[in-house]
């Protein structure tokens, strides 16, 4: 249960999906940033700056692109920085804008290079260059673009080369949520699936969210599996019944949470550990770990960053089960 989607509940995503910023649980400070930036657009008659959302996966980025083009009632275009391997791609997908439409390019920091470039004039003065031709009898041809907003998605802002990130109007860093916002995230889309659920239930499914709505909704789907096929109520006994199942421990880490900080503790004496050195010892990318795992393990208390390296908490050796040192 980890916080990536697979394509089988891609469905169920988009169903529990909120379609206005006032159904949007919590992100309270970005969702008055927001409005005010979609009103001012609207009383000027222009389109919105260009917005980059940055945080961990399954916060709500995704979700937040599609509010913004709901908001301004303008077709949304949804593609990503993997999918855009050459400028060409990107000019292919600029040059298709209708005015006004929202681009929404997630995981931005992986678009190519050569993307990248024709994407800061675009942000700016929405127009392309195209080249036309290869070696000395190339020429670029302008190109006019509608207006358009960007709404960029990143893990991290810091992975972001300047020039790009300085072109955002707006950069909104997306945290983890607090447990009665997804307790709040539950009740909603236990409603929204005709699912009665007891309130101790949803607390439970709440405290082992990960801090995460996506995983709150699917920790929720299983607690229907469970209800459903057992024939028992969704309270706070069949939700601890159906995580257990799913191997999803009382803190809601996941599998590589769990592995990354066993590593800390077992493999590196609780650290200081070098990022680079710790995700080869679990074979992940370094960047995953620093985006994705480290900032939920570090929120929990668990771990914690130092200028030489990751470092495992007293709470965090103790979560291992393995003896804690007395020294800590
Ligand atoms: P991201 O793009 O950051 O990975 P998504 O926007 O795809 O995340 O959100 C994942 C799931 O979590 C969606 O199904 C959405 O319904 C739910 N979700 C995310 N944020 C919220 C929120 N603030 N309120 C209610 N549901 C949310």
């Amino acid at each position: 249960l980890s916080a990536q989607v697979s394509p089988s509940e891609l469905g169920y995503e988009g169903a529990l999906r909120p379609g206005s910023l006032e159904e949007f649980v919590g992100q309270a400070k970005v969702r008055r940033q927001m409005r005010l930036l979609l009103d001012a657009a609207q009383i000027q008659q222009r389109t919105p700056d260009h917005i980059l959302l940055a945080g961990p996966p399954g916060l709500g980025k995704t979700t937040l692109s599609m509010i913004v083009a709901a908001e301004l009632d303008k077709p949304l275009h949804q593609t990503s920085g993997p999918a855009i391997q050459h400028a060409g791609d990107l000019a292919a997908v600029l040059s298709a804008l209708t005015p006004g439409e929202v681009l929404f390019i997630d995981e931005i920091h992986r678009m190519a290079r050569s993307a990248e470039e024709m994407l800061y004039l675009a942000m700016e003065d929405f127009k392309i260059d195209i080249m036309v031709g290869k070696g000395a009898g190339a020429t670029s041809i302008p190109l006019e673009l509608s207006p358009f907003t960007l709404v960029g998605a990143t893990t991290r802002a810091g992975l972001l080369p300047n020039p790009l990130r300085d072109r955002f109007g707006f950069t909104a860093h997306l945290e983890f949520y607090a447990e009665d916002e997804l307790e709040s995230v539950v009740r909603r889309a236990a409603r929204l699936l005709r699912f009665d659920i007891a309130a101790g239930g949803i607390e439970e499914i709440a405290g082992r969210s990960r801090g995460t709505p996506r995983i709150a909704n699917r920790l929720l789907r299983r607690v229907r599996d469970y209800s459903l096929v057992h024939e028992v109520p969704g309270d706070t006994e069949s939700v601890r019944a159906a995580l257990a199942l799913y191997d999803v421990d009382e803190h809601g880490l996941d599998r590589l949470d769990r592995e990354v900080l066993r590593a800390v503790v077992e493999r590196f004496g609780g650290g200081p550990v070098g990022l680079s050195t710790l995700a080869v010892s679990v074979g992940e990318e370094a960047e995953t770990i620093e985006s994705v795992v480290e900032p939920f393990l570090v929120r929990a208390g668990l771990m914690t960053r130092t200028p030489r390296g990751r470092v495992a908490t007293r709470l965090g050796w103790e979560h291992t089960g393995i003896p804690v040192p007395d020294a800590l």
